[in-house]
């Protein structure tokens, strides 16, 4: 009988100590979860960054591949703006030349920090050249290409137009006379932005002022490397700056022969 009440009481004293010690516990376990959601959510932000990178890096060997398919010369389509660098420079000039498809978003065209729709490209120019849908794009490069391009393509990043446009030679202006380079032009392959993501860059331009996280870009260069360049090293350019004052590498002074940083 003493026994019997002796378990009981030790069955009561065990259930109340392991409630308190389980309160602890979760409180403890919801303290890690707190702490480590940031680091976890960085890391992933990382591995999307190193992945936009490799993407550049990729892209790059595809455009010296090409160059060295094409006498030398960069990738050159003679069509202009906005055609060349998106739907012309990927489908006419790299699309045989990269391992990667380029349909969806499993490639090297598309970014996975660029969570725009894929008629983003359409919506920045819209007004300036028409509404220029994801379809639409597809159409303007199927007669140049020979088939149709059926498939949603989610192009993040851009040729940058002084890579295939004239300088003024006395003022180092970028001209609106298409011009196609030599690889060997380029006079500062390491510190010559050729491309650039957008995947990064906030939908609406005018948030660019108040976006403390927009402070560079991530940047592909002819040399073959990759990397996310700060605007505060870079310099002032042709047409200048974004509102925030960060630079605008399509407008690099001397274009091919200047230097972004
Ligand atoms: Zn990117």
């Amino acid at each position: 009988m003493r026994r019997h009440h002796d378990l009981n009481r030790t069955l009561v004293r065990f259930t109340a100590f392991t409630l308190i010690e389980l309160l602890v516990v979760i409180s403890i376990i919801a303290l890690l979860i707190a702490l480590l959601l940031p680091a976890l959510s960085r890391s992933r932000q990382s591995s999307r960054n190193l992945q936009c990178l490799n993407n550049q890096r990729q892209m790059m060997i595809a455009v010296n591949t090409y160059s060295n398919d094409n006498d030398e010369h960069l990738p050159f389509t003679g069509r202009d703006y906005p055609h060349f660098p998106v739907m012309d420079f990927f489908e006419l000039g790299l699309r045989s030349y990269m391992a990667s498809p380029l349909i969806g978003k499993e490639t090297v065209v598309h970014c996975p920090n660029d969570e725009h729709e894929p008629g983003y490209w359409g919506a920045w120019w819209n007004g300036m050249y028409g509404p220029m849908t994801q379809s639409q794009h597809h159409t303007s490069v199927q007669s140049l290409v020979g088939t149709a391009i059926p498939e949603v393509v989610h192009y993040s990043y851009q040729w940058t137009y002084k890579m295939y446009h004239d300088v003024n030679p006395e003022t180092g202006y970028i001209v609106a006379a298409l011009r196609r380079y030599k690889v060997s032009e380029v006079r500062f392959p390491s510190n010559l932005v050729a491309m650039h993501c957008r995947g990064e860059v906030p939908s609406d331009p005018h948030q660019y002022e108040n976006d403390p996280n927009f402070n560079g870009i991530f940047c592909g260069f002819i040399d073959g490397h990759a990397a996310y360049v700060e605007f505060a090293i870079m310099n002032p350019t042709q047409i200048g700056v974004y509102p925030n004052g960060s630079k605008n590498t399509d407008w690099t002074l001397w274009g091919v022969f200047g230097r972004d940083f």
